[in-house]
């Protein structure tokens, strides 16, 4: 299959190699050349445009940061709805607003496009090792058509609904994620706080009911102080934004989803806006007034 793939950052650069390895011909843009040479070093083949990308694939993935940014290579000029040709199909894998990707999809539908909203949870890591999970959303004809390409990225791929309807789970997904982001930063300073060693605390939280992914692997950087993203922060208040304007259009109230929003507006206003966004918990020791270790 010919694919396009634009945004070769930290989540799309390993999941542009897995579908290059899987044997499809695979055709790239990036804002910044030298970013893509990787792939071309690989086989890939170069795009001078977002249009020049799309009028030659069958399929263009996105993953690049934010709402505003998957406006611009869809809208912009020599933008995607200037070359898309009928029956392209758009699989947007970056976490953007439900509203956002609604309108796009309209767009695209004017030159006989298909949208695929599939933001991804599962971190750096998932990505590395093709085992992302996937939240679909799309017409059920055009996923039966796509799934078989995003098995090459992702293990857990859910249909969820709807155009959309794939963003929507991904804002669910964060408001859990944030939520139980700031818990671990509290329960290891509580540790810390009492004297107990926060890395004993971990390790017998890991065996009970508190047990999580993010434990483990964000309880972990906490406790190194090793905060090279990762999910970087500023792309975590971009998501707690993103619930906040879901949850208004909708007349919500999601009083912790608008706490964790706070906690990122901080980390991001410290200057830990590219630190991974466990590095929470050195916003919350100097809150505390707790002397800062080496690492933070
Ligand atoms: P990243 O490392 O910052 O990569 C973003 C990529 O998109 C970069 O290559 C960037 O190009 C490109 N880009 C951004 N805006 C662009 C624009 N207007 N035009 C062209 N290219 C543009 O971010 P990431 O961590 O891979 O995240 C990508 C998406 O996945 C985000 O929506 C994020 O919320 C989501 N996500 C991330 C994770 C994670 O753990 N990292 C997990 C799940 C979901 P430059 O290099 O030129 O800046």
């Amino acid at each position: 299959m010919n694919i396009g793939f634009i945004g070769l950052g930290i989540m799309g650069a390993p999941m542009a190699e897995h579908l290059l390895k899987a044997g499809n011909t695979l055709h790239v843009w990036a804002r910044q050349p030298q970013k893509a040479e990787f792939m071309l070093n690989q086989g890939a083949t170069w795009a001078q445009s977002p249009a020049a990308l799309a009028a030659r694939v069958e399929v263009l993935c996105l993953n690049v940061s934010d709402s505003g940014d998957v406006e611009a290579l869809v809208q912009g000029e020599n933008g995607i709805l200037a070359g898309a040709k009928p029956n392209l199909i758009v699989i947007d894998f970056s976490t953007i607003s439900a509203s956002t990707t609604r309108r796009m999809a309209e767009l695209l539908a004017t030159k006989a496009g298909h949208w695929v909203d599939a933001p991804v949870s599962g971190g750096q890591k998932g990505a590395l090792t093709a085992s992302l999970t996937v939240m679909v959303g799309a017409e059920l004809a055009i996923f039966a058509q796509i799934s078989p390409l995003l098995a090459q990225v992702g293990k857990t791929i859910t249909h969820v609904g709807d155009v959309g309807s794939g963003q929507i789970t991904k804002a669910c997904n964060q408001i859990v994620v944030s939520g139980t982001l700031a818990a671990i930063a509290e329960a290891l300073l509580l540790a810390e706080g009492a004297g107990v060693d926060p890395a004993r605390v971990r390790e017998a939280l890991l065996g009970g009911s508190a047990h999580s992914r993010m434990l483990e692997i964000h309880g972990a950087r906490m406790l190194s102080g090793d905060f090279t993203p990762g999910f970087k922060a500023r792309l975590h208040q971009k998501d707690l934004g993103i619930v906040r304007q879901t949850a208004e259009e909708l007349g919500l109230a999601l009083p912790g989803a608008s706490l964790a929003g706070q906690w990122m507006n901080a980390l991001v206003g410290a200057g830990l806006g590219e630190a991974d966004s466990s590095a929470l918990i050195t916003v919350l020791r100097r809150l505390n007034g707790l002397a800062h270790r080496a690492a933070d």
